[in-house]
């Protein structure tokens, strides 16, 4: 008989750790060591389940780029051993921190799957159990000996996202995350429905995995809105050591055409500051040139971020930064989908 395939699950902290106190009311967290305690059936899943834990586990609202490498550290160091692995996280920046680990791994072969829960693993009315026993599943899917998913995936309430497309939506639904520009990896209903032409499949053949962990976090936002003055934009040329704006623009990826804008536009790239151009919207694309008010930021030399989402723009860029990348090269790799996050 085959052998089980084995899955690691990676506990960094959030809601679905903890328990609730029914005598006090107030949420605390719970052994994770002990979680087939709460969730008995993972012991009759058809895979071999071992944890491992964050030594304090963090609410995600505190993430930062130094628990991004300690989450990529501890699967780069179990990948020979495990066929899949399932990281559990706050859901609320889930979608940064998975996007920032499907660039930290080049050539992955294996599944990541990020997941987490609305109410807690102790909760009656919990949906932690649903997505933790479906997240295991789908990372241990074979076929032909091989894993069915080898990117980073999101699961969430009946469905697996590519994780560096989704943006989390709702505070209040079971249904948290949505990804408007790329259709779910997996369906699951009464079967789990792979949909496989939609699945990344690594370019190299069985080469091993690159780990790059240097991340460079000397970036910024900046959100347009009507109104939006001189005064704040300019503020961005005062930030000591700013290497990239992301550009929140309308639409297609528009921004207003008054001349302040543009020269402040023109002011970033004099100081070497690389701007990305995306959208606000949460579907759709950035079309430069499409509109007179987007073809100006072109000819400035704006990256076109076309329908990248604000949260993988984020975790591109902190990647590409850390890269040492000539000002030609980290426009190219910024405008190509690298890990599938952008439709080329
Ligand atoms: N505040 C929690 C967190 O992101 C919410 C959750 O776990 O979903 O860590």
């Amino acid at each position: 008989m085959a052998k089980k395939p084995s899955i690691l699950i990676v506990y960094t902290g959030g809601t679905i750790g903890m328990v609730k106190d029914y005598e006090t009311g107030a949420l605390r967290a719970f052994d994770f060591s002990q979680i087939s305690s709460k969730i008995p059936e993972l012991q009759h899943l058809h895979c071999s389940i071992d944890t491992i834990s964050f030594e304090d586990p963090i609410d995600s609202s505190n993430m930062n780029i130094d628990y991004y490498i300690q989450i990529a550290e501890m699967i780069a160091k179990n990948y020979h051993d495990y066929d899949g692995f399932v990281v559990l996280t706050g859901s609320d920046t889930m979608s940064y921190t998975s996007s920032a680990i499907s660039f930290m791994f080049e050539n992955l072969q294996k599944p990541v799957i990020f997941t987490g829960s609305q109410l807690p693993i102790g909760d009656l009315r919990t949906d932690a159990k649903e997505n933790l026993i479906t997240s295991v599943q789908i990372a241990a899917a074979q076929e032909n000996g091989s894993p069915v998913i080898q990117e980073v995936g999101l699961y969430f309430e009946y469905k697996l996202y590519r994780a560096n497309r989704t943006t989390k939506i709702s505070a209040e639904q079971f249904e948290a995350f949505s990804s408007m520009n790329y259709p779910p990896l997996v369906e699951s209903g009464v079967h789990l429905n792979f949909n496989y032409p939609l699945l990344l499949r690594p370019e190299g053949k069985a080469e091993d995995l690159i780990f790059r962990k240097k991340l460079d976090n000397n970036i910024a936002i900046l959100k347009l809105f009507p109104g939006i003055t001189e005064r704040v934009v300019r503020s961005y040329l005062q930030i000591e050591g700013l290497k990239g704006i992301i550009l929140e623009a309308y639409g297609a990826g528009n921004a207003p055409s008054e001349p302040w804008f543009l020269e402040i536009l023109k002011e970033f790239q004099e100081q070497g500051i690389y701007v990305v151009d995306i959208t606000q919207c949460e579907g759709g694309s950035v079309i430069l040139g499409h509109y007179e008010t987007s073809a100006a930021l072109r000819n400035l030399g704006v990256i076109n971020g076309k329908d990248i989402t604000t949260e993988t723009a984020v975790a591109k860029m902190m990647y590409l930064l850390g890269e040492n990348l000539t000002k030609s090269e980290f426009k190219r790799y910024f405008e190509q989908a690298l890990r599938g996050e952008m439709s080329n």
